[in-house]
């Protein structure tokens, strides 16, 4: 028989009640005993439902109080010196002092897995580091389910993912606070690792990291665990060759001592690079993910070992549209038939990254709740497969069919498919979205127009979101304030917003987003083509959740989304209103995003519709026009050949955007990181008149590799740090400043924060917006 397993499940519960029980406990409202046992209740309640679902495996280990990579890090006894642990037993106190930071520690570094928007806690190696089995975790967990009859697949994280996804540091600089500074050119790494501040090779680590896992596989095998999975999803990168050595290697040492079964889960990408190591490896099982990858079973089929098991991912655990299982069908019958019974059915990787349960969705309209399939439903979908394979389609036939019908549907919805966006795109043809005149013709126009000072001072868009707008927004959702009292509540913010720039004497002012709740909820709540859950939320990092918008059809826009509030704040002041959108890229990136169409296609389509609003904005008067992409580089994919492809429709779809802005309308754009090297091309590629870029934190040596590119339009590096309430002096800022004069011409530099300010204070940003004033005038006065 073939089997079914899921590789991991959402852990935040139906209701969120993971985050809530986290939030009290952290509020000292509840105790550990009480939040351990939510925990429990919530692995309990997971278990019995994949059981019910009739997963044959369940994978335990995969839930987490915050992160799975932090719990590796405690199991393997990796815990940085400066959090003081030295017992046996990593305590619940140095987890969250690792995960959120301590009275008196910073937390540790936190980035995204993979292409995803789940952020794990960034392992820390030191050279002479050492590893020791940590933490009881995993262990209970599994007694837990063993104890609930559930047959429990442990899950880890492999050491190579794990040692690969680790930064080196230097706990010498650590100790002087120059680490969060330094940074390192990768002289000491392959490209595309993580970068560190110290010069060793992390991948020395490994021997000392090994018998850690030996010890945790041994043990868990005398607990009569039959298979484990390790994850790792690193495969899918461009892995140097040292790390592939390694890979065999290391499952070769492992294989030495007693362990469970083990299979070895691959995910997000193809790992046919490796096809050749992967199937000699001494392990018991491969997952492929059939998603991200169908064309790489070929491969893998091809004298496929006999013995090993391969799991394949058809079901996308990445995206909340309905399987098409026919098709699922026809790309397993053949390995089916190969394989027999060494043929597993899975999602294609761990369902952390889709919401859980569509039953809970009552407000969506039944057509478009028949188009999805969130992760209690995925999985039914592979244990429909599974018995299709084990006992025939006919045992089936009526799931099928529904399956055939929702597919059908949707294919020829006319909530889908608009005529006249296809006509549009059409249209668009070769079309590179190009302004009317170069760069230099355009600059001259805005100055012409603006005749704004040199060093021109503006902010990223968002002034602070207080308590007040928040509650009216929320009574405003449940009609307990009018839309006329919302709407005037929202323009006493902005006036308010408007005449403090106004007094600091900022030169091109903002009206301060009062309004959005998201800035891509706001959009697509605006955008035909859009849909919103209910309880759609998927773990972004510890108990912060995203409930990300449903791209289900073209998009267009109806009526205008920004003009009226933007037209109202121009209305108050002489100068320059800078109008505020979010750019195409970013609404794609940060929606769950419809798969019958190239993901390109629908980001065209959000260009149009955002054009149309630059248009009406441009009408309305509004000469300065920001189209923020802070999601611009996240949408890389996950290996540097698709990396042109993917820049050139990004930059593209930016371009097509903001195209319609005659010569004389300034167009901005803004991003906020700090890791621009290898995409400054695509970024030139844009073609936005200024750029607006974090760099207070890396002491502007970001615009080093802006200087070097030669950059060719204006750029406003930010002077200071929005993420923290420290109010920066002007001396500081004008030391910034300073050093962005020596690496960019003077006459194309703006002076701005490094992001939006809508998580700080009025108290912190009025000193704040003072002294960059003051600042700027200063730089103005030198140079
Ligand atoms: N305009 C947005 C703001 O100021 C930009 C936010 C972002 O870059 N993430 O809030
Ligand atoms: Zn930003």
């Amino acid at each position: 028989m073939t089997s079914v397993h899921s590789l991991g499940f959402p852990r935040i519960g139906h209701k969120r009640e993971l985050k809530k029980a986290l939030e009290s406990f952290w509020s000292k409202e509840i105790d550990e005993k009480e939040l351990q046992s939510r925990a429990a209740q919530l692995r309990d309640r997971h278990w019995k439902i994949q059981q019910t679902c009739g997963m044959d495996l369940i994978p335990v280990g995969d839930f987490s109080l915050y992160d799975h990579m932090l719990d590796m890090s405690c199991t393997l006894g990796a815990i940085p010196p400066r959090y003081g642990f030295s017992g046996s037993q990593v305590g619940l106190d140095t987890f969250f002092a690792m995960a959120r930071g301590s009275s008196t520690q910073p937390a540790m570094e936190m980035t995204k897995w993979f292409d995803t928007n789940y952020h794990f806690i960034v392992p820390e190696f030191h050279e002479n580091m050492t590893f020791s089995l940590s933490s009881e975790r995993l262990f209970d967990q599994v007694k837990e389910a063993q104890a609930l009859g559930i047959k429990a697949k442990p899950v880890l994280v492999g050491p190579i993912t794990y040692l690969w996804l680790g930064k080196e540091k230097d706990l010498n600089a650590e100790a002087h606070h120059e680490a969060q500074h330094h940074h390192d050119d990768s002289a000491c790494h392959g490209h595309g690792a993580p970068v560190g501040n110290a010069c060793f090779d992390r991948l020395t680590l490994l021997p000392k990291v090994l018998p850690v896992y030996a010890e945790i596989l041994e043990r868990l095998a005398a607990m009569g665990v039959d298979w484990v999975q390790m994850d790792e999803p690193a495969l899918a990168l461009d892995l140097p060759a040292e790390w592939r050595k390694a890979l065999e290697s290391a499952y070769q040492t492992l294989s030495k001592g007693k362990s469970p079964k083990i299979l070895l889960a691959t995910y997000f990408d193809s790992v046919a690079d490796h096809a050749e190591i992967l199937k000699a490896l001494p392990v018991a099982g491969l997952h492929l993910d059939l998603r991200r990858a169908p064309q790489q079973l070929d491969t893998f089929l091809k004298n496929y070992p006999a013995e090993k098991v391969l799991s394949l991912g058809v079901v996308d655990g990445r995206n909340v549209w309905r399987a098409d299982l026919d098709a699922g069908l026809k790309l397993l019958e053949p390995a089916h038939q190969q394989l027999g019974e060494r043929l597993w059915v899975a999602p294609s990787c761990s369902l952390l990254h889709t919401p859980v349960d569509l039953d809970q969705e009552n407000e969506l309209d039944a057509e478009l709740k028949s188009w999805l399939a969130f992760s209690v439903q995925k999985l039914d979908e592979v244990a429909i497969l599974g018995r299709a394979l084990n006992a025939g389609v006919d045992g089936v036939a009526q799931e099928l069919a529904t399956a055939r019908a929702a597919v059908h549907s949707r294919k020829t919805s006319p909530r889908i498919h608009n005529p006249a966006v296809a006509q549009r795109l059409e249209g668009l043809g070769q079309d590179d979205g190009q302004r009317k005149s170069p760069f230099p013709a355009r600059e001259a126009a805005q100055r012409a127009r603006f005749k704004l000072p040199a060093f021109p001072t503006t902010s990223i868009g968002s002034f602070p979101q207080t308590p007040e707008i928040r509650k009216a927004r929320l009574q405003n959702r449940k009609g307990e304030l009018s839309d006329t009292d919302y709407q005037k509540a929202m323009e006493a913010e902005i006036a308010l917003v408007v005449k403090e720039q106004e007094r600091l004497g900022i030169d091109v002012p903002v009206h301060g987003e009062p309004e959005r709740n998201d800035m891509v909820e706001y959009f697509g709540e605006q955008l035909a083509g859009f849909a919103f859950t209910r309880h759609g939320w998927v773990q972004s990092y510890g108990s912060r959740y995203v409930k990300p918008p449903l791209i289900f059809g073209d998009v267009s826009r109806p009526t205008p989304m920004t003009v009226a509030w933007s037209q109202y704040a121009q209305s108050l002041t002489q100068r320059p209103m800078k109008g505020m959108l979010t750019g195409p890229v970013t609404i794609l990136q940060w929606s769950f995003v419809r798969d019958d169409q190239p993901r390109e296609r629908t980001a065209l389509q959000i260009a149009l519709a955002i054009r149309d609003e630059v248009k009406d904005l441009i009408d309305a008067g509004i000469g300065i026009i920001q189209i923020d992409e802070p999601a611009y580089r996240e949408g890389l994919p996950l290996k540097r050949k698709d990396w042109d492809h993917y820049l050139n429709w990004a930059s593209r779809a930016f371009r097509i955007s903001a195209q319609i802005a005659p010569d004389d309308v300034q167009i901005h754009t803004h991003m906020c990181y700090s890791e621009f090297n290898d995409i400054l091309p695509a970024i030139a590629a844009m073609d936005a008149d200024v750029i607006t870029i974090e760099t207070s934190r890396s002491q502007m040596e970001l615009l080093d590799a802006f200087a070097t590119f030669n950059y060719p339009n204006e750029i406003g590096p930010g002077v200071y740090d929005i993420h923290s309430p420290r109010v920066p002096s002007v001396e500081e800022m004008v030391g910034l400043m300073e050093k962005a004069v020596k690496v960019v011409p003077a006459e194309r530099l703006w002076i701005n924060p490094d992001c939006g300010l809508k998580t700080r204070k009025w108290a912190e940003v009025t000193p704040a917006l003072e002294n960059m004033v003051e600042a700027a005038k200063q730089v103005r006065a030198k140079h």
